[in-house]
């Protein structure tokens, strides 16, 4: 079938890249050893701090965000070391993995896959934890398969409390740059970002925040690593260099999404995905259907996960308005196949691309035959016009 206009790429990620950055990276390849790249890679690695809210360094790998988070386990624990992690869902039963593979003995905190992690619970695993054993706690904050977000600041005033010496690592491949976060602030020790969603750049680049605390850890842990090797990168990236060929491109792309991010104003970013986050969910209330996230605390801002009438197949409904009006919506994973779908409202988005977006779903709901009341687009115009600041 033959589309006309833009495709509309409403998954929670990769979003859709501005023009702007798409034109940034459209340049020659420069000599990452010169002069040139020296002062672009000083101003991304700079100018990435702003945006995790860090004084500290930011590493920057040329890998999808699963390389920053095997980043974060190598460069800080040792083999048979234990680590406090939440179930919120598919991303983190995957970090999980990657923590087992690398012989870490998991403490996972089960979920329904509905809410995030509970400070609740780590602060009693914490507490028991008497000899100190645990090495770290990992969340991932944004749960890209539910749109469930998990209060980092609570885990972290719980650690507190339990005076516990253990490090977060927190995973904000599909919050940084759309939920408010603070690395410093919320004293996380790893963050792990990914360039394909709030930074609204291709996927491609991944990253790790990393406290003093962290950089310490790094001295003793005892895991391989070469790749992923902190000291490795920090030491050129003083110069603006890197240990190895990096995503040249790609950076400049980042040097113009910093730049865009840096004109909104990161607390205007946050407040314009929290205003498509509502209305998408006065849109779903009002088509009779279910928002998966159970805890309107917990709602995310970047995506959200819209349950299925028992009986109906997500996935038909993604694939007719894939093919009647070439929108791509994110599938259901893992044990969520079928039973959601995900409308990704994060990144390069407006108003009118949100409206589209819903009206798309709307009469998708209609060619599918699926159980739903009209009215989901009216009732997302209405909450976007409540809240509207010229
Ligand atoms: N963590 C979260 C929360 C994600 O959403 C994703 C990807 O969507 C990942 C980790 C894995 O990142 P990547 O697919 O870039 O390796």
């Amino acid at each position: 079938m033959i589309h006309t206009g833009r495709h509309f790429l409403q998954i929670p990620g990769p979003t859709n890249v501005p023009d702007r950055v798409l034109r940034a990276t459209d340049r020659p390849v420069i000599d990452h050893r010169g002069p040139e790249f020296a002062v672009l890679g000083a101003e991304v690695l700079e100018g990435l701090k702003a945006v995790f809210k860090t004084n500290g360094p930011v590493v920057i790998y040329p890998s999808s965000g699963s390389g920053a988070w095997e980043a974060a386990i190598v460069n800080t624990l040792s083999a048979g070391d234990r680590v406090l992690m939440f179930e919120t869902g598919h991303f983190s039963n995957l970090w999980r993995d990657i923590a087992l593979r690398h012989g870490l003995n998991v403490d996972y905190v089960p979920g329904n896959w509905r809410r995030g992690a509970q400070s609740a619970d780590a602060e009693q695993k914490l507490k028991e934890d008497t000899q100190k054993a645990i090495k770290a706690v990992m969340v991932v904050h944004n749960e890209t398969s539910t749109g469930v977000t998990s209060r980092i600041a609570e885990v972290r005033q719980a650690m507190d409390r339990a005076r516990h010496p253990a490090l977060l690592m927190v995973d904000t491949i599909s919050s940084l740059a759309s939920i408010d976060y603070r690395h410093d602030e919320w004293g996380v020790d790893v963050t792990v970002g990914g360039s394909q969603k709030g930074l609204m750049l291709p996927p491609g680049l991944s990253f790790n925040a990393v406290s003093e605390k962290a950089l310490a850890a790094n001295k003793s842990a005892t895991m391989s690593r070469y790749y992923w090797d902190w000291q490795e990168m920090l030491k050129p990236n003083r110069a603006g260099f890197f240990p190895y060929t990096p995503a040249t491109n790609l950076l400049w792309g980042l040097r113009e999404a910093l730049a865009m991010l840096q004109e909104e104003g990161l607390a205007n970013v946050f407040r314009r995905h929290d205003r498509h986050a509502e209305a998408t969910r006065a849109a779903v209330k009002a088509w009779g259907l279910e928002v998966w996230c159970e805890e309107p605390k917990e709602y995310s801002s970047s995506l959200t996960a819209v349950l299925m009438p028992q009986g109906h197949d997500a996935d038909k409904l993604r694939e007719i308005i894939l093919a009647a009006f070439d929108m791509s919506l994110g599938t259901g994973l893992a044990k969520l196949a079928g039973k959601v779908f995900r409308i990704g409202h994060l990144g390069h988005f407006n108003d009118l691309m949100l409206a589209g977006t819903l009206s798309g779903v709307e009469m998708g709901l209609q060619l599918a035959g699926m159980p739903h009341k009209a009215g989901g687009v009216s009732a997302a115009l209405v909450s976007l016009a409540k809240n509207h600041r010229p």
